[in-house]
C-alpha cells in the first residue's frame, strides 16, 4: 500500500527516502527560538514614540511566524537519509542502526538542526537610529529578558506563557528588533495588549523597578540573578546579562522617573 505511515517516535515515515522525517529533539538540549520576519500584515497595529529624540515602532500582529531550532548545544544532529535515525552530531559517520522496520540500514546521514515553525501573537519593538551602547555583550540580551519581566508583571501574565528573541530585521545585529510573541501556538492574546492604551509606559516602568530594586551585583548591578533577568529558558546566556544595561536603557527613553 502507498501511503504514509505514522510512528510516535518517527513521525511521518514516507516511502520516498529523500525527505528524511525527523524524531523529536533530545530533552537534554535547550531549544531556541526565532522569529523569520513573516507576520500576517492585514492584523498589524503600528505606534510610534519619540522619547527625547529616541524614535521608537511598536508592532503588534497575528500570526508571527518563529522557527525552533535545536542545535543540540551547536553539535547539531547526524540523520539518516534513509531512515530518518537521528543521532547527535560527533562528526562521525552514523552509528550502526536498523530502520523503524527492524533491518539493519547502511543509509548515509546528512547533518541537521532539528526544528519546526509555528504561528503565534508577536510583539516587536524597534527604534530607528538610536545608540544605546549596544556593543556591549550581553546588551540586548539583558534588555530582552528584563522587558520580558517587566510584561509579565505589569499586565499580570505568566512568564512562562510569554517569551522573546532578538531580530537582527537591520542586518545589524547591533540594532536589533526586541520581540516578544505568546509561548502558545496560535496565540492567546498576551503580547497585543503591550500596545494598547499605556500599557507599553507600565511596562518600561516595571521593568526599571525590577532591576533596581534587584541587589545582585551591589551598586554596579553587573550581573543578574533569579530574581531579576534569569529564568530557566535564558541559560544559554546567564552569564552575560546584567541587570545595569536594562537601567540604562530605561534611562536613556527619559520616559519616567
Ligand atoms: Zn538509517
Ligand atoms: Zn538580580
Amino acid at each position: 500500500m502507498k501511503g504514509t505511515y505514522i510512528t510516535p517516535e518517527l513521525g511521518f515515515i514516507s516511502d520516498k527516502p529523500e525527505e528524511p522525517k525527523l524524531s523529536r529533539p533530545e530533552k537534554t538540549y535547550t531549544s531556541r527560538q526565532y522569529f523569520t520576519g513573516e507576520y500576517n500584515q492585514d492584523s498589524e497595529l503600528i505606534k510610534e514614540y519619540n522619547f527625547n529624540g529616541i524614535e521608537a515602532q511598536l508592532i503588534s500582529a497575528k500570526r508571527g511566524k518563529l522557527a525552533v531550532i535545536n542545535h543540540a548545544g551547536f553539535n547539531k544532529f547526524s540523520v539518516c537519509q534513509n531512515c530518518g535515525y537521528t543521532e547527535i552530531n560527533t562528526n562521525k559517520s552514523i552509528s550502526k542502526h536498523k530502520t523503524p522496520w527492524g533491518q539493519d540500514c547502511t543509509g548515509k546521514r546528512r547533518v541537521f538542526s532539528l526544528g519546526y515553525e509555528y504561528n503565534t501573537d508577536i510583539f516587536q519593538l524597534k527604534f530607528k537610529n538610536s545608540y544605546f551602547g549596544q556593543e556591549k555583550d550581553g546588551y540586548w540580551e539583558s534588555v530582552l529578558y528584563g522587558m520580558l519581566e517587566g510584561i509579565s508583571q505589569a499586565l499580570g501574565i505568566e512568564r512562562r506563557d510569554i517569551d522573546g528573541c532578538l531580530y537582527p530585521y537591520t542586518g545589524d545585529p547591533l540594532n536589533p528588533a526586541l520581540v516578544f510573541y505568546d509561548t502558545v501556538p496560535g496565540g492567546a492574546g498576551h503580547v497585543e495588549r503591550i500596545i494598547k492604551k499605556n500599557n507599553f509606559e507600565k511596562v518600561l516602568k516595571k521593568t526599571k523597578e525590577i532591576v533596581s530594586r534587584c541587589e545582585c551585583g551591589g551598586d554596579e548591578g553587573d550581573t543578574s540573578c533569579y530574581g531579576c533577568l534569569r529564568n530557566y529558558s535564558n541559560e544559554y546566556c546567564h552569564n552575560i546579562l546584567k541587570r545595569k544595561y536594562v537601567i540604562e536603557f530605561i534611562n536613556n527613553l527619559e520616559l519616567i522617573d
